[in-house]
């Protein structure tokens, strides 16, 4: 027999994203319900360093600090870049960003995927969640039904019924795909590698990016002087790579570097995960609104996807609230298109730069290439240029 729940908002999906939308939410003074379809995180264990890491940008710290997970994240560890080294021929003659130039103490931080979710999910408390529980069938309101309420059957029998539903259900988002918004969406013919090394010679608090003919290769420095890498390389190149013993992978590493780094002393283990770009054409229905991957899904060359979400997040919840506080219907139609108005924009902003530095640094245009070569070079000494640039990467998800 099927279980009625009534909350205002139901949060799907428990990952980076929905959790951080969760505890913003119900922080927001909404009565806020959980369901996630995995496992909840197990504790994060700190004598291992978790393969997955997130570039996070200051406004991301700001949000997860207001929510109380940015403590433990700190207490636990994080590794602050203060500078970022972009070239595409020679380190020598690429872009450097330095968080001094735009007044700031870090251009971000390194935190481990592990930690985000572990310290998220811990500051949930006694928030009501159903986990290792699908969202299967989902009705949402008549447009003109003001007061209207969204169902959301689940696998454990519960109904869920809710003012509003957040999706945050990553990019295969099978409630956008139940609410029938389409979206635009191609895959790269490349793959990401991610891998954790020590370099001989590396700065300390730098992160690097190379811009190579096949993709770019990223360096991120970890807290115990490793960095981990995202190589993201033509599906070809990547087969190639990932088929390398540790011996000629640490080899053909060092090479794509130019030794900017060093030599590899050690490689760890590799993985590959296949890229995409994709954008809902909206971010609402009535009683539904779209957040973090299930919105879009960029390239992470620019290490912005999570930073895009919790941005989402921040304006979803401060939208929310204004409406509410004006005495307006905090759920409505024309509430929620305010939000999508506002996140629409910068994320298709930070989709169209991702975008076009995959298809500037790619193979398929090389008078595009050469261009966007000749201009990093120039581009480093044109001190205005630099400063937007590096305030753009500060925002991060503006
Ligand atoms: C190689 C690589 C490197 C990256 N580096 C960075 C970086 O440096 N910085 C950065 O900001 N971003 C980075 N990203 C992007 C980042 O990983 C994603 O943007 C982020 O994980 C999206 O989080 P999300 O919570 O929206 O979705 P997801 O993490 O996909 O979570 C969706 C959740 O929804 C649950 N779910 C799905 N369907 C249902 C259902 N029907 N019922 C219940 N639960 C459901 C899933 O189980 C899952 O837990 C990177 C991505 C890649 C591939």
């Amino acid at each position: 027999m099927s279980r009625r729940v009534d909350c205002d908002i139901a949060v799907v999906g428990g990952g980076p994203v929905g959790v951080v939308a969760a505890l913003a939410l119900r922080d927001a003074g909404f009565k806020v319900v959980l369901v996630e379809r995995g496992a909840a995180p197990k504790p994060f264990d700190a004598s291992r360093y978790d393969i997955r890491v997130y570039a996070i940008a200051p406004a991301s710290a700001r949000l997860l600090d207001q929510l109380g997970i940015w403590p433990e994240i700190a207490a636990t560890r994080i590794s602050p870049y203060a500078r970022m080294q972009v070239w595409q021929r020679a380190a020598e003659r690429g872009l450097s960003f330095d968080a001094a130039d735009s007044g700031a103490g870090a251009l971000g931080w390194i935190v481990e995927q592990g930690l985000i979710l572990s310290a998220a999910w811990n500051q949930l408390g006694a928030l009501p969640r159903h986990v290792g529980v699908e969202a299967l069938a989902l009705q949402l309101p008549d447009e003109d039904d003001r007061q209207g309420r969204a169902s959301l059957q689940l696998s454990d029998g519960t109904e869920l019924q809710a003012r509003l539903i957040v999706a945050a259900d990553g990019a295969d988002s099978p409630l956008r795909e139940r609410a029938g918004i389409a979206v635009t969406s191609w895959r790269y013919a490349q793959q990401a590698i991610v891998a954790q090394l020590l370099m001989s010679s590396a700065q300390a608090a730098t992160a690097y990016q190379r811009f190579l003919p096949t993709g770019p290769l990223a360096f991120l420095p970890q807290a115990d002087g490793r960095h981990s890498i995202v190589w993201s390389a033509d599906s070809e190149a990547a087969t190639a790579l990932l088929a390398l013993d540790d011996t000629s992978f640490a080899r053909a590493l060092a090479e794509a570097s130019q030794y900017a780094l060093g030599e590899v002393i050690e490689a760890g283990p590799r993985l590959a995960f296949p890229l995409r770009l994709l954008h809902a054409e909206d971010y609402h229905r009535p009683g539904l609104v779209l957040v973090g991957d299930a919105a879009h899904a960029i390239h992470p060359l620019a290490g912005q996807g999570a930073n895009l979400g919790f941005a989402d997040v921040a304006q979803l919840a401060s939208t929310l609230s204004a409406a509410r506080e004006a005495g307006r219907d905090w759920a409505s139609s024309r509430t929620l298109a305010s939000y999508t108005r506002a996140r629409k924009a910068a994320n298709l902003e930070m989709l169209a730069l991702t975008d076009a530095l995959y298809r500037g640094f790619g193979n398929s245009l090389p008078g595009l290439r050469q261009l966007l070569g000749i201009g990093l070079e120039a581009v480093n000494k044109v001190a205005p240029v630099k400063a937007l640039l590096a305030t753009q990467a500060q925002r991060g998800a503006g």
